[in-house]
C-alpha cells in the first residue's frame, strides 16, 4: 500500500515537474513557499531554493505591476477566492517575462485559508502577439485617416475635424475659416508629364501646404483628386486670406515646371476662402459649397488667384449666399 502511495506521489511529482506550467505552494500562515517546481529556474533563472517568502515573489515583479497585483492577490486570497493575475516577472539576468499566475485557495476542515497552490504560465508569446496586434490596429487606424499618396489627412479625417471645430466655433463665437484649393490645369500636367510625375506633384503640394500652416490647430487634408482643403480655427477672413496667399505663393516659388499650363509655365493653384461665425442653426455643408463656389470664381477669373468672402448664412428663401 505504502509503495503504491509512494508510486502515485512519484508519478504526480514527475508529471508536475515535466509540464511547462510551474507549480507552487504557499503556506498562508507563514507566507512562505512550501514548494516551487524546479522549472522556475529554467524560466526565470532563480533557483527553487531562492523562493523563500511571498516577499521574494513580490520583489521579482515589474515595479509597474507590483502594487496592483500584490493587492489583488492578497485580497482574493483573504476572501478565499480562486483567481489569476498577469504580470511581468524579473529574470536573474534583469529581463522580464510575462507570467499568468493561476491560484487556488486551500482551506482546512474549519474553512480557514490554509495554503495557496497554483501554476505559473509563461505567456510572453501570447503577450507579444497581443502587442503586435495592438500596434497593427493603431497603424490601421492611422492609415484610415491618412491619404495614402500625399500623407496628409484624408477626407474622412477632414469631416471629423470640421465637425469638431464647427462645434467649438459655435460655442466660442470665434470665426472659423475654410480654404478650398485646386491645382490649375492638372489634367494637362498629367497628360504631358505622365501620371507618376502627377502623383509626385500632388505629394509636393501636400507638403508645401502642410509647411505653410503655422498654428497648432490649423489643418490640411486632401479633399479629393487634385483638391486640398484647409481648416483654420479662430481665424477671421483677413487672416485666412493671408494664409491662402502664402500657400499660393509657396506653390509658385517651388517652381514646379508646367509647360502646358494655360496660366503660366510653372505650377499654380486657385483658391476659395470663406470665413464665418457659425450660429447654432448653421451646418457645415452649405458653407463648404459656398467656398467651393468661390474656388470656381477664382478659376473663372483667370486661375492662380484667390476669391474670398464672409459667409452670410442661409437666407429665408433657402438660397445660399456669400458676400464680399
Ligand atoms: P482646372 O484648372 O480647372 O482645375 O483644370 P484641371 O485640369 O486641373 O481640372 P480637371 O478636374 O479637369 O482635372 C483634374 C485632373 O486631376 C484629372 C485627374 O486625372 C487628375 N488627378 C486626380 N487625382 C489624381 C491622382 O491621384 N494622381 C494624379 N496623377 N492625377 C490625379
Ligand atoms: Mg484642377
Ligand atoms: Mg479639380
Amino acid at each position: 500500500m505504502n509503495d503504491e502511495v509512494g508510486t502515485t506521489h512519484e508519478v504526480y511529482k514527475a508529471l508536475l515537474e515535466s509540464t511547462k506550467a510551474i507549480p507552487w505552494k504557499i503556506d498562508w500562515k507563514s507566507m512562505t513557499f512550501a514548494y516551487i517546481g524546479p522549472q522556475i529556474e529554467k524560466l526565470l533563472g532563480w533557483s527553487p531554493s531562492s523562493w523563500i517568502s511571498v516577499e521574494d515573489w513580490a520583489q521579482r515583479m515589474h515595479p509597474e505591476d507590483r502594487d496592483a497585483v500584490v493587492a489583488f492577490c492578497v485580497s482574493q486570497s483573504q476572501a478565499g477566492t480562486d483567481h489569476e493575475a498577469d504580470y511581468r516577472a524579473l529574470t536573474a539576468s534583469g529581463e522580464y517575462v510575462w507570467i499568468r499566475d493561476v491560484v487556488h485557495v486551500l482551506r482546512n476542515a474549519e474553512g480557514e485559508v490554509e495554503a495557496l497552490v497554483g501554476f505559473m504560465f509563461d505567456i510572453s508569446e501570447r503577450k507579444k502577439t497581443e502587442e503586435q496586434l495592438l500596434s497593427l490596429q493603431k497603424q490601421l487606424e492611422e492609415y484610415s485617416y491618412k491619404d495614402g499618396l500625399t500623407g496628409v489627412a484624408n477626407r474622412r479625417m477632414f469631416d471629423r475635424v470640421l465637425a469638431s471645430e464647427w462645434a467649438s466655433a459655435q460655442r466660442s463665437g470665434q470665426p472659423l475659416s475654410l480654404v478650398l484649393l485646386d491645382i490649375d490645369c492638372f489634367k494637362q500636367y498629367n497628360d504631358h508629364y505622365g501620371h507618376i510625375q502627377g502623383d509626385d506633384c500632388l505629394k509636393s503640394v501636400g507638403q508645401i501646404l502642410q509647411g505653410a500652416l503655422s498654428r497648432p490647430r490649423d489643418f490640411v487634408a486632401r479633399f479629393g483628386g487634385e483638391e486640398f482643403v484647409l481648416i483654420l480655427p479662430e481665424t477671421d477672413l483677413e487672416a485666412a486670406v493671408q494664409v491662402a496667399e502664402r500657400c499660393r505663393r509657396r506653390v509658385r516659388e517651388q517652381c514646379i515646371p508646367h509647360e502646358k499650363s494655360a496660366v503660366a509655365t510653372l505650377l499654380t493653384i486657385s483658391l476659395g476662402v470663406g470665413s464665418l461665425i457659425p450660429t447654432l442653426d448653421d451646418t457645415p455643408l452649405p458653407f463648404i459649397e459656398a467656398v467651393d463656389r468661390l474656388l470656381y470664381q477664382a478659376k473663372q477669373n483667370g486661375r492662380n488667384r484667390l476669391e474670398a468672402a464672409h459667409w452670410q448664412g442661409q437666407p429665408a428663401d433657402g438660397a445660399r449666399a456669400v458676400a464680399d
